[in-house]
């Protein structure tokens, strides 16, 4: 019977908590301006906020298109990254050319980047992997001299900072995501913002916007369904939760109403989400095996929203399964049958992204793992691999 019940127990795969008296808020009137907001987190001058991120990154490549009257159409994208992205790509009209990732870092392989741009190159796109922050000096410098628009893909690193610099404000341009498993996950939305090209910004608008009480209630019912009892329920049923799929035929809109108000409310949460996921980050430091850890300083891995490892050929045993671990993207970007008629020919090949994704598992740090729990993954990986 004990052994029924705790087969049972599914410990969420990513961060579902938001306070329920923000979530609530939705529902009533609007108090303050979730854009001015935002804006002044991230102090930045100007932001527009968007059902998705990649709804977003669809409209900004769009005007950067049509600006550019159509000269260059490619977009150099992190071979190993969410497959939206890929996807907002396609649907701009623009070919998708990748560069490789170094896999013992997650970092970009700048002599990779350098190889794979062209007189074509449009945007870059840079990414920080679950929080995890990349050095970007020098392709901020390099994008700068050839006018490539560099574009930061912080979706996973929403309030992170790495000296003075804020993830998402050093790149031309910011895109940040509000969706599941994100840093700050109210179940949608995204926000885009610019540096030094409000001209830009001021030609991206959305037709409509909904009023989102569904969203609200569903980022409600996830507060009860995440709960390690009822976790199977969701996980059960055949809705699709984590799968990563390429698809171009999202919607473009607005923010819906009732996520702004709740953003508003829920923006002050992230410091408490990323407190416990620095607690639980180092109990994996303290505890896995040195030899499956990346190569980072202490620095670049705080408020990780996954805890990456590698560890070759991973397969994802059940019992891990259960407890939160996950793999991530399923392929590298040029190796997915979906994508490759939307890439540029004659890709170079991306190794380190290949190996990324055959050998990452990524281990949960959200609030819903307590110590005894990210122990006792500590201790199935080291025995199981
Ligand atoms: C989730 C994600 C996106 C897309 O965000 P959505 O709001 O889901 O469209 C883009 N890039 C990365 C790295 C992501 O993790």
């Amino acid at each position: 019977m004990l052994n029924a019940i705790q087969g049972l127990v599914w410990y969420p795969p990513a961060e579902t908590k938001i306070p329920i008296s923000d979530i609530l808020s939705a529902f009533g009137r609007r108090c303050s301006n979730f854009k001015d907001e935002l804006c002044s987190y991230l102090n930045v001058d100007n932001c527009i906020l968007g059902e998705s991120a990649r709804a977003l990154l669809f409209k900004l490549l769009w005007s950067l298109k049509k600006n550019d009257s159509g000269q260059r159409n490619e977009v150099l994208i992190p071979g190993y990254t969410c497959y939206s992205v890929a996807a907002a790509v396609a649907k701009a009209g623009l070919k998708i050319t990748v560069y490789d990732l170094d896999p013992k870092t997650l970092h970009a392989d700048m002599s990779s980047i350098k190889k794979a741009l062209s007189e074509k190159t449009l945007a870059v796109i840079a990414q920080h992997l679950f929080g995890v922050m990349m050095p970007i000096d020098e392709l901020v410098s390099i994008a700068n001299k050839k006018g490539i628009y560099l574009i930061e893909d912080a979706a996973q690193a929403f309030g992170k900072t790495a000296g003075c610099k804020v993830a998402g404000t050093i790149g031309d341009f910011g895109l940040f995501s509000f969706g599941r498993g994100k840093p700050l996950p109210i179940g949608g939305g995204g926000a885009l913002v610019s540096h030094g090209h409000s001209d830009v910004l001021k030609e991206i608008y959305f037709d409509s916007q909904e009023k989102g009480y569904k969203q609200a209630f569903l980022a409600l019912a996830t507060q009860f369904i995440s709960e390690p009892a009822f976790y199977w329920i969701p996980e059960m049923l055949p809705l699709g939760l984590g799968k990563t799929v390429f698809n171009t035929a999202f919607k473009v809109k607005g923010m819906p109403l009732a996520l702004e108000k709740i953003l508003v409310r829920a923006i002050s949460f992230i410091t408490y989400l990323n407190s416990i996921r620095n607690r639980i980050s180092d109990i994996y430091i303290e505890q896995i095996v040195p030899e499956y850890l990346l190569n980072h300083k202490k620095s670049d891995i705080i408020s990780l929203i996954r805890f990456p490892v590698m560890i070759p050929n991973s397969k994802l045993m059940k019992g891990l399964e259960h407890l939160g671990v996950r793999r991530m993207y399923p392929k590298a970007i040029s190796e997915e049958n979906a994508i490759k008629p939307f890439l540029k020919e004659n890709q170079r090949a991306t190794p380190g992204a290949a190996e990324i994704s055959k050998n990452l598992l990524t281990l949960p740090t959200h609030t819903g793992i307590n110590d005894t729990v990210a122990r006792r993954i500590c201790h199935k990986i080291n025995e199981y691999y």
